[in-house]
């Protein structure tokens, strides 16, 4: 081909690097760069228990703030840390600032918080990974009860033998587990009965039209209360109104996530929030 056009012409190789491409390239090379470059940075969503009112914990989030000023959403880069590998670092490292960020909240008067990480199904694939856990744990100084680590559907059935295996360690040492984003997975109510996990997180497409739509609602209310009866807990995500609160309230949910209670914040603001709720709960006791 290059012969025929007469010599190396480098520029006709250049159309088969499209712009997706070229985009992806780039977005690969910062990936590799932004843990030294320390462009990483963690947000934190309160999750509050329904029964209580009070502040039961918050879910890392990974944010990626490039050189040039955006910040960039996982969905964006999470598939290829992913497809890359990279994930296995970044994993590693928000775990552990999770638990660093966790013992400061402890220090800071909140002993019981729980701190949830999202695990990628490429952490979770690592044979060794409970023994990665129980070191991040050791490092940082909080107790097991303090971490809920969550895995998707997909990720806990991918390979039942191994996750079984995974969990049943990570349940030794005394995490939780939580299924994110259940009811859009492959996978059957059945399941759960099989692994050894704690909280089920009902997916946010779920609670978006619960109101409107009684199928939805129907949903919701068929797995807070299957969660139940085979003894685990129940997250709602994407609450983002009140009558989705107190809905999921009549149900019995447990705990409750989502923009109508706190949107993803810093630490020092996680903090911030925890203290105005606690406040709220002194006032409403006089
Ligand atoms: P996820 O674990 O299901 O996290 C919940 C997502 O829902 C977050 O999006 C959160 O900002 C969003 N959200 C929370 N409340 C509401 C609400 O009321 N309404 C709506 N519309 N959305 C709400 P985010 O931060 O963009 O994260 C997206 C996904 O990226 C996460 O879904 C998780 O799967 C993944 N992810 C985030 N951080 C990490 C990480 O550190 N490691 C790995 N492996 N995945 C991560
Ligand atoms: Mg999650
Ligand atoms: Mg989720
Ligand atoms: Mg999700």
């Amino acid at each position: 081909q290059s012969k025929e056009n007469g010599g190396n012409r480098l520029e006709i190789y250049a159309p088969a690097l499209s712009s997706k491409r070229v985009e992806r390239f780039n977005m690969e090379n910062g990936l590799r760069y932004a843990l030294e470059r320390k462009e990483l940075a963690l947000n934190f969503q309160p999750q509050v228990s329904l029964a209580t009112g009070k502040v039961y914990g918050a879910e890392t989030l990974l944010r990626w703030n490039t050189p040039d000023g955006k910040t960039v959403q996982p969905c964006e880069f999470i598939p290829l840390a992913e497809e890359t590998g990279l994930i296995i670092p970044i994993g590693q490292w928000v775990l552990e600032q999770a638990c660093i960020e966790c013992k400061r909240w402890i220090r800071a008067g909140m002993p019981s918080l729980v701190i949830s990480v999202n695990i990628s199904p490429v952490q979770f694939q690592q044979e060794d990974f409970p023994e990665i856990v129980r070191n991040v744990l050791a490092a940082t100084g909080i107790e097991p009860f303090n971490l809920c680590l969550e895995i998707t559907e997909n990720t806990a059935v991918q390979n039942m033998e191994h996750s079984i295996r995974i969990l049943g360690k990570l349940l030794d040492i005394g995490v939780k587990i939580a299924i994110d984003d259940f009811g859009i997975g492959q996978s059957s109510l059945l399941w759960l009965k099989k692994l050894p996990v704690h909280i089920v997180k009902i997916d946010p497409s779920f609670i978006l039209n619960m109101i409107e739509d009684s199928d939805d609602d129907a949903i919701a209310k068929a797995v807070i209360e299957m969660s139940h009866s085979l003894g685990l807990s129940v997250t709602a995500e994407g609450v983002e109104t009140e009558s989705q609160l107190l809905r999921l309230q009549q149900l019995k949910c447990d705990r409750i996530q989502g923009f109508f209670i706190g949107r993803p914040m810093d630490s020092d603001q996680f903090i911030a929030y925890f203290m105005e709720i606690a406040n709220y709960d002194e006032i409403n006791a006089r």
